[in-house]
């Protein structure tokens, strides 16, 4: 079982100021962090980034918002990190998440959902090499 995660702050909730309170929840839940850094996606990077959706219908609405406005890219750990993250962030329709999950308290709607998590241990491990260099991760 790996024991990191890889996450972002999306540009709605940076944008509403929600990042210092998401990332308070996610201390508090017990991650700890082994990268960080603020940057705003190219629309070819985010395109990059969300290429397993190319063919959805939603696919150039979320390479446009998702190239909005600045990120907060992190890699956490903590044991169970992935599937535990998952549950902190609740279900990709915020409408459909349980209380006191960040997307029903932060996400306005499933497109625009507040936040990133990835959905298995190989996953995190590109996406955290896919935005971090060996020498930004700890
Ligand atoms: P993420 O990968 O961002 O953590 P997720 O794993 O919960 O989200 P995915 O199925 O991977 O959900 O979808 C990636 C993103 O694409 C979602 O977070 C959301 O922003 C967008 N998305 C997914 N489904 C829809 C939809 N039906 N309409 C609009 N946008 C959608
Ligand atoms: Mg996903």
């Amino acid at each position: 079982m790996s024991n990191r995660t890889f996450t972002m702050i999306k540009p709605d909730a940076f944008r509403k100021g929600h990042s210092g309170a998401i990332l308070d929840q996610i201390l508090k839940a017990g991650y700890q962090i082994k990268a960080m850094k603020m940057m705003k996606l190219s629309a070819e990077k985010a395109g990059e980034f969300y290429a397993v959706h190319k063919e959805r219908p939603f696919y150039g609405e979320l390479v446009e918002f998702m190239s909005s406005g600045p990120i907060v890219a992190a890699i956490l750990e903590k044991d169970n990190a992935v599937e535990d993250f998952r549950k902190l962030i609740g279900a990709t329709d915020p409408a459909k998440a349980e209380e006191g999950t960040i997307r029903k308290q932060f996400a306005a709607s499933v497109g625009e959902n507040a936040i990133h998590g990835s959905d298995s241990d190989a996953n995190a491990l590109i996406e955290g090499s896919f935005m971090f260099s060996g020498l930004e991760q700890f």
